[in-house]
């Protein structure tokens, strides 16, 4: 069965979130634990994590269906060893928050070379904050979001994914969530079945469909291969609709998040059940 919803809303307290996703009957969603664009949160207090718990019963939407996003100040693989050091704490407190909210993912952006170091260097980087991670957590798995390699961001090749699974010291904790959008801006074609079909057996081969643990569902404004990253409302992008029906009726996807993050949230509603509509009876 497929699982969609959207990046929704938690401001007023993180338990708004799967009311918010309700609302727009959504069977998954996104949200942040924190204020994404700020370093420091207050710690969740025993009200609000019980609160939490209880909409998300309530909204009948099961915990495994919940993909938690990352602040976008972490980068994990920073050239500088303070801001690393920062961005490690920052996210080893983000996968802390996940695990008292009963959650048990968390997706994360790779990270950025600033320009200033190699991408091994980089995704070296960036493995070694992970198992950190690993190491001083537990129940929560890293979820690598592919980017569309916009600037000095790593992750917008699949060898990229490849590489931090296979140095991970626990696999069974590392996962992948695939953005749409990200993966036509970053070179990858599937708008038509031969090309769809290309594409994800490649992943399958690189990465494997067992590490897929979410996927975002964006189209874009940017062109294939532009490495440029720009969301659009399904069906109203360079991607089209034609990827989205091939997605929907790919059993390989079933029984993960599948998350919105589209420019308009006014529609997201409609979008959900244009998505759901795209399945072949
Ligand atoms: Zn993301
Ligand atoms: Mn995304
Ligand atoms: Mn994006």
């Amino acid at each position: 069965m497929k699982r969609i919803g959207a990046h929704v809303s938690a401001s007023g307290g993180v338990f708004n979130a799967p009311i918010n996703a309700q609302n727009i009957g959504a069977k998954a969603f996104a949200l942040f634990t924190k204020n994404q664009r700020q370093w420091l949160a207050k710690p969740l207090d025993e009200e609000t994590i019980k609160k939490f718990k209880e909409e998300l019963e309530k909204s009948e939407i099961l915990s495994q269906y919940v993909l938690p996003h990352d602040s976008y100040l972490i980068n994990l693989g920073h050239p500088e060893v303070e801001k690393r050091q920062k961005s490690l704490e920052a996210f080893i407190d983000e996968v802390k928050r996940c695990e008292l909210l009963g959650l048990d993912k968390l997706n994360f952006h790779p990270g950025s070379h600033l320009g200033e170091i190699s991408e091994e260097e980089c995704l070296a980087f960036i493995s070694s904050c992970m198992n950190k991670t690993l190491e001083q957590t537990k129940g929560v798995t890293l979820v690598i979001e592919n980017t569309a390699g916009q600037g000095s961001n790593l992750g917008y090749k699949m060898e990229h994914l490849k590489y931090l699974i296979d140095n991970s010291i626990d696999k069974e904790r590392v996962g992948v969530c695939i953005d749409t959008c990200h993966l036509f801006a970053s070179g990858y074609d599937f708008r038509s079945v031969k090309t769809y079909e290309n594409t994800m057996n490649t992943f399958d081969t690189i990465v494997g469909f067992k590490y897929l643990k979410g996927m975002h569902l964006n189209d874009a404004k940017s062109k294939l291969g532009s490495r440029v990253d720009r969301h659009h409302s399904i069906g109203c992008g360079e991607i089209g609709l034609e990827a989205f029906k091939l997605i929907m009726n790919d059993e390989r996807i079933d029984e993960i998040p599948m998350v919105l993050e589209t420019i308009d949230e006014s529609i997201w509603a409609q979008e959900i059940e244009l998505l759901y509509s795209l399945i072949d009876k």
